[in-house]
């Protein structure tokens, strides 16, 4: 999990992506694909970690001529996945799913439906407290974006009327 952090936070600090990250790895614990959201470089909305992340551990395989047994496989994943990457890692058959924080609006491991049921194993809440810091600075930075300009004339405006309240202002 330590590993899909750091992807998600290089994917927030080089490419403003929505800060996901997960790896794949084999019964062995060993890791056989990773990666981070690729929706806005590649300007589609499916790229998601885990679906970037599904295409190269496929292309690992087919290098090396022995096809993936995605029941050996396991994803650890900073946030839940949501209902399209749920519904892809069910029809694999993932063994075990690990993810950090839930994702409220999108979720499909028990939030918002529960695509692993019969399918794979969840455990969820793993530093959980890590994936949601990436997450709140990354919409803090996106809304002082956002808001730019404005908030900052708001604030010039909110403190000159502090100084003219508290007479500050009369000398100038
Ligand atoms: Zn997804």
């Amino acid at each position: 999990m330590r590993r899909a952090l750091e992807l998600a936070e290089d994917a927030v600090a080089e490419q403003g992506e929505v800060p996901v990250g997960c790896v794949f790895v084999n019964d062995n614990n060993v890791e056989i694909a990773s990666a981070a959201n690729e929706t806005n470089e590649a300007m589609c909305a499916t790229r998601h970690a885990e679906l970037v992340a599904i295409d190269g551990a496929l292309k690992h395989s087919a290098a090396r001529g022995q096809p993936l047994d995605w029941t050996r496989c396991a994803l650890y994943v900073t946030c839940e996945p949501c209902i399209m990457c749920a519904s892809a890692l069910s029809q694999l058959g993932i063994a075990k799913c690990y993810f950090g924080c839930r994702n409220d609006k999108f979720g499909g491991c028990g939030s918002i439906l529960s695509l692993h049921e019969g399918n794979f194993d969840i455990v969820e809440g793993l530093r959980e407290a890590e994936a949601v810091d990436l997450f709140r600075r990354f919409y803090d930075r996106e809304n002082s974006r956002t808001l730019g300009s404005d908030a900052h004339g708001d604030k010039r405006t909110r403190r000159r009327t502090a100084a003219r309240d508290s007479g500050v202002d009369g000398a100038t």
